[in-house]
């Protein structure tokens, strides 16, 4: 049986209330790693990880958040988790109708927000401490957050391990004994224990093996419906995120490029950076692979971006005013099924998706 969720603590800081239906609101979120040089280490610059990412997570939806390594999808994660604390920008959660200045808490309220919102992080190797057994990894979040009995913590843990379909009688075993997607489905007993209302999935499946990643992607599936759950699924990999996302958001160098239905941006991208990575996604037919599209360059650096937009190096569609202007970030779906993009020329271009036929033969659901 599910542990109740925990009643929610009044802001000191209202806020305006949020959108119907809207779980957590991202408003221009920044996150900059400063840069210090030399014996005094003076401050020379910024690491501009996050640079301004707006958007909203629906209560019970997946939201794909993609992107190459060192985009700053990660850390958006661990800044919505509160693990980082943001430059600048807001993060508001819904709480029993209004909106919680996450920001602004501390203590018990900041307590009661980590009840609410749990990380299942990438690596199942490192991330589950080698020197301690199952159950203490798990009973972890409920020693620190609940005020649960041992025997309450034990039966939760039993319950949990059911959950996620381990052995409960495995509890007392170390993580060692257990496989790459047993040791998985540990951290993912580990991240539900409180019974939270988001998950932040922080590379879940891509240290796993193929046939394994199904499982797990399974597993979520399940345990999303069971336990109402909302995710924010962070992936390097369209073709993993297409399975379990109901949208997808596409992040470079800090900053969000695109974001619309799953199926959308499969069929029609709008920027062509997701076209490229969709162009990588694994098709059943191997001629599509011909179709591949390979960028030149590298990632720019988020120390020192391009002016104008930033992926008008590596983009085969840039023109003049590609390297002068930022795109904005603007709607060029409609309002029912919106369809948010940063590209001058996202209403021209006809950039090519996945066919609905090959996205159809992949889908696990
Ligand atoms: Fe390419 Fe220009 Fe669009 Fe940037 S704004 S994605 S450089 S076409």
């Amino acid at each position: 049986m599910a542990q109740p969720r925990p009643q929610h603590r009044e802001s000191d800081h209202p806020a305006p209330p949020m959108n119907n239906g809207d779980l957590i609101e991202i408003d221009n979120l920044k996150k900059y790693f400063p840069i210090q040089s030399g014996f005094l280490r003076r401050h020379v610059g910024d690491v501009r990880a996050v640079d301004g990412v707006t958007f909203s997570i629906r209560r019970g939806e997946t939201l794909g958040l993609v992107g190459e390594s060192g985009c700053g999808k990660t850390t958006t994660g661990r800044l919505i988790a509160r693990i980082f604390e943001p430059t600048d920008g807001s993060i508001r959660i819904s709480t029993n109708g209004d909106a919680t200045d996450v920001a602004s808490l501390r203590g018990e309220g900041l307590h009661d927000y980590w009840r609410r919102v749990q990380v299942i992080f990438q690596d199942p190797y490192s991330s589950l401490n080698p020197r301690r057994t199952v159950s203490q990894i798990i009973a972890e979040p409920l020693v620190c957050l609940t005020e649960m009995s041992a025997a309450e913590r034990r039966d939760r843990v039993g319950e949990l391990l059911e959950l996620v379909g381990l052995d409960p009688r495995h509890a007392e075993r170390y993580p060692h004994a257990f496989s790459g997607g047993q040791r998985q489905r540990i951290g993912i007993a580990r991240g539900i224990a409180l019974n939270p209302e988001l998950l932040v999935a922080d590379e879940a499946v891509s240290a796993l093996d193929v046939s394994i990643q199904g499982q797990i992607i399974n597993l979520m599936v399940r345990l999303q419906r069971e336990l109402e759950l909302t995710y924010l699924f962070v992936s390097h990999d369209l073709g993993i995120v297409k399975h379990i996302s109901d949208r997808i958001a596409v992040m470079y160098v800090g900053k969000l490029v695109e974001l619309c239905s799953a199926d959308g941006m499969f069929r029609r991208p709008r920027h062509p950076y997701t076209e490229a990575l969709l162009s990588a996604v694994p098709r059943p037919n191997p001629k599509a692979k011909a179709a591949r599209i390979l960028l030149p360059g590298d990632v720019a650096d988020p120390a020192n971006k391009p002016p104008g937009c930033p992926f008008h190096p590596r983009c085969r569609y840039a023109q003049e005013v590609c390297a002068q202007d930022e795109p904005e970030w603007r709607n060029v779906g409609d309002e029912e099924h919106r369809h948010l993009v940063a590209c001058h020329f996202a209403d021209t271009l006809e950039l090519k998706g996945v066919l609905q036929a090959e996205t159809t033969a992949g889908t696990t659901q």
